[in-house]
């Protein structure tokens, strides 16, 4: 008896299908790609519970008849290529044929699809890639596939699916990508019977991301459009202003020949192109197109990612980084000349991201407005040292912990470098390092300003407009009434809008959107499912911190006194928030040992 034979059909879809289909994201991504493939000029996505439990993509393409129907659910049934040859120039998502027969063969699968010609439509329903029947049905000319239960046969691979909503996330990432690069594909995406967004076709990229992200992130884009002289390529989309950052790589979203890529490439030359206009550690929201010949990039790396290779890596990087420098420049100096008529009205532009106050080369700038302070997240800094100015400027009451004076232990000897404080105690020498220090300080301050419940806050004049993705207001909603009782005051203000009214005294007013914008990546992104976890007010105290004492603030010695004695108060000196050494302390003893003075 031969141990080897031809693997059935079905056992030979579910292998493929782990390859294929990793995860329901996975399987939007597969359907998506055949509506487009197909024709569709309007495409709805609906699923619930991450889509595990079920997904469902209707479009308006060209449909199939009967006979294809059944076909496409064959292995390798592929209506998009032919021969090999064919490879090289794919134009079309889809080519392995491999995407339906392998979703219907872990779920249940229902198929419903028409075209012009035929009068009926073919419904066909699978189950476990077992065909259940197949009928006529009424349905307009397009196709609608449900995938429902997915991988509920096959535990091996359900185990390995995360929460709820971490596919959620998925799923609407990548609908988002599809809806930009397809701007002229209307969209609409349902989560639990909740639109996430929807948007028509659009004409414009800038409406589409004002549609899917909101106007505020559209407004905060530039237009690149280069081309490459002798190469070829070219770049268009829209990328940030200068100083305009985000703390994830989320809204980094780069597209080759119109299909949305990962590409450590093309990643890092964005970044590159931004270097010294924005914060490190900050991302520029971009979306950029590339188009180049196919030839020149490899798209098959992996069926189910979005990785691409390009033959010539480096030509693309340089130019990539040209065409967004070239955008920059042209704004920048644009800018720079129109604020010689007119003074610089950037609202948007001084309350971005403070600490990303861009730090151009000044020949890159000649006339540069009247831009970002540098920095007034750091300000506010040293907790226990506002000086009457500063408790004037900002209301700030005094704090609690620097009411009482007890004699420090430790005296201040000498600030060196900006950056450390020498201190002497009976027991021996101290360095302080000053970040670290007034990180702590800031931070216990804060939490134990939670803890009471009455954190002193500020009224804004003019209350500061918030203008979130659908996604993104969902999360703050959650964690509003959270955040309004700990000295925010934040409305809702029509659909994804909100009002800043109030905000705690430890963030400054430019601090307030930046701060909120990083608390919903936060809560997005973090294991905490609401802000009602308590772990939540740690880590926005942590967040809190970001603006504390930087090198180039100014310091004194009375200042740094003070901070050492609120050291000593802390619950945790030792460490900073972020578990780096606050101090390092030498004993008079260790000294003399290491000096050979053993007399004493
Ligand atoms: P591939 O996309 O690689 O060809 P699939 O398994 O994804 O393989 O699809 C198989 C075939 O089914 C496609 O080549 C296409 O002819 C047909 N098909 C799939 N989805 C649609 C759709 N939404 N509208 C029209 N035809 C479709
Ligand atoms: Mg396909």
């Amino acid at each position: 008896m031969s141990a080897i034979r031809i693997l059935p059909d079905r056992v030979a879809n579910q292998i493929a299908a782990g390859e294929v289909i990793e995860r329901p994201v996975a399987v939007v991504k597969e359907l998506v790609e055949n509506s487009l493939d197909a024709g569709a000029t309007s495409i709805e996505i609906e699923f619930r519970n991450g889509g595990k439990s079920y997904i469902r993509i209707a479009d308006n393409g060209k449909g199939m008849d009967e006979d294809e129907a059944l076909l496409s659910l064959e292995r390798h049934a592929t209506s998009k290529i032919r021969e090999t040859a064919d490879l090289n120039e794919i134009a079309s998502f889809g080519f392995r044929g491999e995407a339906l027969p392998s979703i219907a063969s872990v779920s249940r699968f229902t198929l419903r699809t028409r075209t012009e010609a035929c009068a009926h439509g073919t419904e066909i329903n699978i189950n476990g890639g077992k065909l259940l029947n197949r009928k006529e049905c009424g349905m307009p000319i397009g196709t609608m596939i449900e995938v429902a239960q997915l991988f509920n046969a096959v535990p091996a691979r359900r185990k390995f699916l995360k929460t709820d909503p971490t596919e959620t996330a998925h799923i609407t990432y990548t609908s988002r990508l599809f809806a930009v690069a397809h701007p002229k594909v209307a969209f609409r995406v349902i989560d639990s019977g909740r639109v996430v967004f929807q948007s028509p076709a659009c004409s414009d990229l800038r409406d589409r991301i004002s549609e899917i992200w909101g106007r505020q992130l559209a407004d905060d884009l530039i237009p690149v459009d280069w081309t490459h002289p002798q190469k070829g390529f070219r770049l268009t989309g829209l990328t940030a202003k200068p100083g305009v950052g985000r703390s994830t790589r989320r809204e980094v979203v780069t597209l080759v020949n119109c299909r949305p890529v990962d590409s450590r490439t093309l990643g890092f030359a964005v970044l590159d192109a931004y270097h010294g206009r924005i914060q490190k550690g900050r991302y520029p929201p971009a979306f950029l197109f590339l188009e180049i010949d196919p030839s020149e990039v490899d798209v098959n790396v992996h069926p189910a990612k979005r990785e691409v290779r390009f033959r010539d890596d480096g030509s693309i990087r340089r130019f990539v980084i040209e065409a967004i420098s070239e955008a920059l420049n042209g704004s920048e100096a644009a800018k720079a000349a129109s604020s010689q008529t007119t003074p610089a009205p950037s609202k948007r532009t001084t309350t971005s991201k403070a600490p990303e106050s861009p730090k151009p080369t000044p020949e890159k700038l000649p006339n540069r407005p009247s831009n970002p302070p540098p920095a007034s997240l750091l300000k506010p800094s040293l907790a226990v040292v506002d000086t009457p100015q500063k408790a004037a400027a900002t209301e700030r009451p005094p704090v609690a912990a620097s009411q009482q004076k007890p004699s420090s232990q430790w005296k201040l000897l000498n600030l060196m470098r900006q950056r450390y404080a020498l201190f002497e105690s009976s027991k021996g020498l101290i360095i302080l390092h000053i970040r670290h220090a007034d990180q702590r300080v800031r931070f216990e301050r804060i939490k134990a300003q939670f803890q009471v419940g009455s954190v002193p806050s500020q009224q804004l004049l003019i209350p500061e407009p918030l203008e979130l993705e659908p996604l993104a207001a969902a999360a703050l909603l959650q964690s509003l009434k959270l955040l309004n009782q700990q000295g925010f005051q934040i409305e809702e203000f029509g659909r994804n809008f909100f009002r800043i009214e109030t905000v705690p005294t430890w963030l400054t007013i430019e601090q307030a959107e930046p701060f909120l914008r990083d608390f919903i990546d936060m809560l997005r992104q973090s294991r905490f499912s609401s802000g009602k976890d308590p772990m939540v007010w740690d880590a926005i105290a942590r967040l809190a911190v970001n603006g504390s004492y930087q090198k180039d603030d100014h310091i004194n010695e009375l200042t740094v006194q003070e901070l050492a004695e609120a050291l000593l108060r802390c619950e945790t000196p030792h460490t900073s928030p972020f578990g780096k050494p606050t101090f390092t302390e030498t004993s008079w003893r260790d000294l003399d040992l290491k000096l050979g003075d053993v007399q004493s």
